[in-house]
């Protein structure tokens, strides 16, 4: 690291369980944040600030009116703009000494390879079953760590996903598919802004842990964040045996 980096990553280099080894993981260190929404926006700049050096952003979306209310990576100038290209010139802009490759893509189980070159972590910020579930089956199956997080309304939950500690996956919480009649109606709920950034934040927080093997992650288990009753809360889940994601992957 040079003068300049050592003093822009100052704060977390002073940190004991980070120091100069771990800005220097960060800096070598290559994640894949699937969907530039609402947990995308806050996880991307927190890790863009924090220097993880080559961030892969995978969506094929566009900046719309009613992202504006919590997806503050992007600004009233980025309507109609491709999040992916949003989401680059903003974090740039923010931070110029990272690497960051864009697909304006569909994250699927079949077009997957080219946005996990070289990744040692994926984030889930999409919002609905079949891509949390596709993200968790290819975590398995190319042993990489996620980094879950969900939101409903006033509501959110967050856990860490890691094939090689053998955890529990997104299919050992949610076996079945509610359909999308309910994913539907879900969308229409309605979300709280400051919601999505606890969980961003929290999701960051894993993320930069994890990549520094800085205290314990959390895993085997759901932190929930309830806004309205101002509560959190912890809930183990066992693995489930027959999981159509993990368990069957680790038998091959
Ligand atoms: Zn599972």
């Amino acid at each position: 690291m040079d003068k300049i980096e050592l003093n822009r990553y100052k704060r977390h280099i002073l940190l004991k369980e980070i120091g100069g080894s771990g800005q220097n993981i960060l800096k070598n260190s290559c994640i894949t944040m699937i969907g530039a929404g609402g947990l995308g926006s806050i996880i991307l700049y927190y890790l863009a600030a924090a220097g993880v050096g080559n961030i892969k952003i995978v969506d094929n979306d566009v900046v719309s009116l009613s992202n504006l209310q919590r997806q503050i990576l992007f600004k009233n100038e980025d309507l109609g703009k491709k999040k992916v290209l949003a989401a680059k010139k903003n974090l740039l802009s923010l931070n110029p000494l990272i690497n960051i490759e864009i697909y304006d893509n569909k994250f699927t189980e079949k077009n997957y390879r080219k946005y996990i070159n070289d990744c040692n972590l994926l984030i889930d910020g999409t919002d609905n079953f079949k891509s949390k579930s596709a993200i968790s089956k290819v975590a398995f199956s190319e042993c990489i760590p996620l980094v879950y997080g969900g939101l409903s309304q006033w509501e959110g939950q967050i856990c860490v996903f890691d094939p090689k500690s053998d955890s529990i996956c997104f299919g050992c919480i949610f076996p079945n598919d509610p359909g999308q009649e309910f994913e539907e109606s879900c969308s229409n709920l309605g979300i709280i802004g400051p919601t999505v950034g606890v969980i961003g934040s929290l999701m960051s927080a894993e993320v930069i842990k994890f990549l520094t093997s800085s205290g314990k992650p959390i895993m085997n288990k759901i932190l929930t964040y309830d806004c309205l009753q101002g509560e959190f809360q912890e809930f183990c889940v066992d693995k489930v045996q027959s999981c159509k994601i993990c368990s069957e992957l680790n038998k091959n």
